[in-house]
């Protein structure tokens, strides 16, 4: 047996050589990156999300979506390359979450639910939600859960809302629900349009997105308060690019941006309002198929885009080509008496007629616009002009300049329109006085149509009434080229 002092001077030496050994190791070994660390070396930011219209789909311009639109700026925040994949369903974007070589971030209009942060860690929230009950119109409105009872109800699998109407049941035992992870929400909409089930749950959000799709979809009640969407990230205790996905949200709350991207994308029954939503939707189906292919011509022959030019038509009389309105403008394109002589149009309220003369003229100012307007400003000045004539324009273009801002930039002058309608200003101008605003919701309302129009092609929309109506027109592929969509 050795002595305690035999041991120590033994073994002191070799203990003190391990402990050196293991120290210089660990030194020379990096200590493992973190999350954003990675990230940032790999230069790739991947996202997983849904491809629907409420977060991420292609477009005229190729790929789009609030969700994508907000991602992409923090990648570019970040100084990386957006990757984005879609999963087929919800259950399928948290298992992929939560893969180790997976995605680092679910972007996917998510509710952080109590269930859900059980498996992920959600940022901070950027949008607020209400789920809502969906009925059909000439249906009996359902006002209150007890309503619910047997009816025929189907939500999303693994979705906020199946988690929900779980945990309703506590209180109404009866309470009985479907869940399906083959559909999405539009597609849940279109079975309520079309009468397939009763009813759905969706979050306010969504239906604001689709709303202008579906004409006989209508909200029965708000099942909850409203909730907090966020992105997802793996759970783990790595919280870097938490904080970074935290603080970039932030920074586009004070700065402006989130605010923007809501507008565009869920703007709508804000703008059009609720009723307007769902008449726009009717219109589409019933009134826009009738004068399409007018539209579709005229629009070839001038270079320009069709869809412009219907939402055009949508704003100057809801595509009825008898409208007339007291200022003597009338039409389907509302165009005045001298505007109708000099495209040659005899007869106004001849649809075609009004749609060929409307288009000639837009594309006569467009071409007369100061070659500094570049492109997608050119369109929305041309707009401007169709509305309240070149010279007024002009007039708001030079007050603009005046102010320092830039005349060429769509989102400078329309700040100053309006001024034209205030003597202070209208006095120094060359051609007086004019209703500035009008332009300016003229310009906003046929953005707002004419961005309707676009999605109406999106392939989620397939198999619906309204993609089997003639609307279906052809899609635009990944590279931004139109692609011919399978017959249904
Ligand atoms: N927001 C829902 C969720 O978090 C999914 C989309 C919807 O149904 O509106 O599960």
């Amino acid at each position: 047996m050795f002595s305690q002092t035999a041991f120590r001077r033994r073994c002191t030496p070799w203990v003190l050589a391990t402990g050196i050994l293991l120290l210089m190791s660990g030194c020379s070994e990096p200590p493992k990156p973190s999350t954003l660390e990675r990230i940032q070396k790999e230069g790739v930011l991947r996202v997983v999300t849904r491809n629907s219209p409420a977060t991420y789909f292609q477009d005229r311009n190729g790929e789009t979506g609030f969700e994508y639109e907000l991602v992409k700026r923090f990648a570019e925040d970040l100084g990386v390359e957006l990757k984005i994949e879609t999963a087929d369903n919800l259950d399928e974007l948290f298992s992929r979450l939560s893969q180790p070589d997976g995605p680092v971030l679910a972007a996917a209009g998510l509710v952080g639910s109590e269930g859900r942060k059980r498996q992920a860690r959600f940022s901070h929230s950027y949008l607020q939600v209400t789920p809502q009950i969906i009925y059909r119109d000439g249906q009996t409105r359902p006002s209150r859960p007890e309503d619910l009872l047997g009816k025929r109800i189907l939500v999303l699998k693994g979705s906020s809302h199946a988690e929900q109407l779980e945990s309703l049941k506590a209180r109404l035992p009866g309470l009985q629900f479907e869940v399906s992870d083959a559909v999405e929400v539009v597609d849940l909409l279109r079975m309520v349009d079309e009468g397939q089930i009763d009813l759905t749950l969706v979050d306010s959000n969504e239906l604001a997105m689709n709303q202008v799709y579906f004409s006989k979809v209508r909200v029965g009640f708000d099942l909850s308060d409203p909730s907090s969407l966020g992105w997802a990230l793996a759970s783990g205790d790595d919280n870097s690019l938490l904080e970074k996905t935290n603080a970039f949200l932030d920074k586009v709350e004070q700065n402006g941006t989130l605010q923007r991207l809501k507008d565009r994308y869920y703007g709508h029954v804000d703008v059009l309002g609720y009723v307007g939503a769902y008449t726009f939707a009717k219109h589409l189906q019933q009134r826009l198929p009738r004068y399409e292919g007018f539209f579709r011509q005229a629009a070839q022959a001038h270079g320009i885009d069709w869809r412009l030019l219907a939402a055009m038509g949508y704003q100057e009389s809801l595509w009825q080509p008898d409208a007339i309105s007291k200022t003597g403008v009338r039409g389907l394109m509302m165009l005045t008496q001298r505007t109708a002589q000099a495209m040659a149009v005899s007869n106004r309220l001849d649809a075609k007629q009004s749609i060929t003369g409307g288009a000639k003229y837009l594309a006569q100012i467009q071409e007369q616009l100061p070659a500094e307007i570049v492109e997608p400003d050119r369109t929305w000045f041309a707009l401007a002009a169709y509305n309240i004539g070149n010279g007024h324009l002009e007039d708001a273009r030079r007050l603009t300049e005046a102010e320092g801002l830039n005349p060429n930039k769509w989102l400078d002058v329309k700040q100053i329109l309006p001024r034209l309608s205030q003597k202070q200003w209208y006095s120094k101008t060359r051609h007086g006085y004019a209703r500035g605003g009008e332009p300016v919701h003229f310009v906003a309302n046929i953005r707002r149509y004419y961005d309707i129009l676009t999605w109406v092609n999106l392939p989620q929309l397939e198999g619906s009434q309204l993609a089997e109506s003639s609307l279906h027109v052809p899609g635009i592929d990944k590279a931004g080229n139109e692609k011919p969509l399978p017959q249904l």
